[in-house]
């Protein structure tokens, strides 16, 4: 055992958004098998901004291939409606689509009852173990160390820092951050901080592969099951996020996933529905979900020094660096100028009223 004094902050778990914050605060940590989507409307344009003020070079392996919801129901049609002007007076550029217009796009869906559509060609895929190579490099030229194998087990903290305990030692720190994903709930339990955190398992297949198809296709997302598919690897991937899993740390694929499919890709992607699933791409992983699928990061009133990062859900990738940059700027200004954070904030669960994210996908 041994002791170890951080000059500034102890980054507690989460490489992602960890290496995302140590990179920009010079000092200073699996992805949950994640399948990379980037959208703008989520801030995928914060990689590029984020470049050209620090004047490094992301090997995301962004590729554009865009987003392409669509709707066969009036309600569906009003909540992509609504997203859509949402998105668009914040200045991102997605279309409206008529149903001739989606099919255009993506003529292999079942046009029945199609009501409408929206597409952002911007949004796309990155990935997910380049952003975390890309954010680890930098992180490590500016300082950063990485503890392998070492578990946090508890983090105290006073008004002028904190003790965090590992099975590699004790780290004394003025801050630390808690981005310990679907386990950072338990973490801060352990602090006394009651962070609505729950691990939820997610599922995604993909299918052999069928020739006769585009070689790249849109990300599309049938908003009305919540069934998404894309080209992937000669074959096509799917996936759907169960609102009624119950929590769990499981990350065994659940077979049970594809009689959930099976009883939806019908609606809008019959062309999957008889194409035979390949076993060995078939995996799971964990969404870090709060009760409005939306994140918290805050410094608690009860422990301002133990910075909370955590709850991105299925979006954590594509939020990284924001949150990295508003974590940053808590601990080095007090405060964040950069975003409101107020949204964002962990006591709003004890409030009425609030937005509760209705496109889990
Ligand atoms: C199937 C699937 C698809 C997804 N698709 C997308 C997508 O398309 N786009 C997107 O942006 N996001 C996507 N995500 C979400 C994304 O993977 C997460 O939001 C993101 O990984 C969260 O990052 P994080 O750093 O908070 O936590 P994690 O990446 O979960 O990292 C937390 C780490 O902390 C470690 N840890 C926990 N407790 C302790 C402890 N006590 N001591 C030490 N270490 C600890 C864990 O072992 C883990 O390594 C997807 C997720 C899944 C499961």
């Amino acid at each position: 055992m041994h002791l170890l004094r951080s000059t500034a902050t102890a980054l507690l778990a989460g490489m992602l958004l960890a290496c995302a914050a140590a990179q920009a605060d010079e000092d200073g940590f699996y992805l949950g098998g994640a399948l990379g989507g980037a959208q703008q409307n989520y801030d995928a344009t914060t990689f590029d901004a984020h470049g050209s003020q620090t004047g490094y070079k992301f090997e995301l392996g962004f590729r554009p291939i865009g987003y392409l919801f669509m709707t066969g129901t009036e309600s569906g049609e009003t909540a992509l409606r609504d997203a859509h002007d949402l998105q668009r007076s914040l200045g991102v550029d997605v279309d409206w689509l008529s149903p001739a217009e989606v099919m255009d796009l993506a003529p292999y869906v079942n046009r029945d009852g199609l009501r409408a559509g929206t597409f952002c060609a911007g949004d796309g895929l990155i990935d997910p173990h380049g952003v975390v190579s890309s954010l680890w490099g930098e992180a490590k030229r500016l300082g950063a160390r990485l503890l392998a194998d070492t578990e946090v087990l508890e983090v105290t903290s006073s008004s002028t820092g904190v003790v965090v305990r590992t099975t590699n030692g004790d780290i004394l720190s003025e801050y630390a951050v808690n981005a310990a994903g679907p386990y950072a709930g338990e973490l801060a339990g352990r602090a006394g901080i009651d962070l609505p955190i729950t691990p939820r398992r997610r599922n995604l297949v993909c299918t052999e592969g069928f020739a006769g198809m585009p070689e790249v296709t849109p990300m599309c997302v049938d908003s009305d099951t919540g069934v998404l598919t894309r080209r992937e690897g000669g074959g096509f991937l799917i996936g759907y996020s169960d609102a009624h899993d119950p929590p769990s740390f499981d990350t065994t694929f659940d077979p049970a996933f594809l009689d959930a499919i099976a009883e939806r890709i019908g609606n809008r992607f019959s062309f999957l529905a008889n194409l035979p699933i390949n076993a060995r791409k078939c995996w799971a992983g964990l969404y870090p979900e709060t009760p409005d699928h939306h994140a918290i990061i805050d410094a608690p009133a009860q422990a301002p020094r133990f910075i909370q990062c955590a709850g991105f859900g299925g979006h954590g990738i594509m939020h990284s660096l924001a949150a990295g940059q508003a974590v940053t700027e808590l601990i080095r200004d007090g405060h964040c100028n950069t975003f409101d954070l107020h949204p964002l904030r962990l006591t709003r669960f004890t409030e009425t009223g609030g937005a509760v994210e209705t496109a889990v996908l």
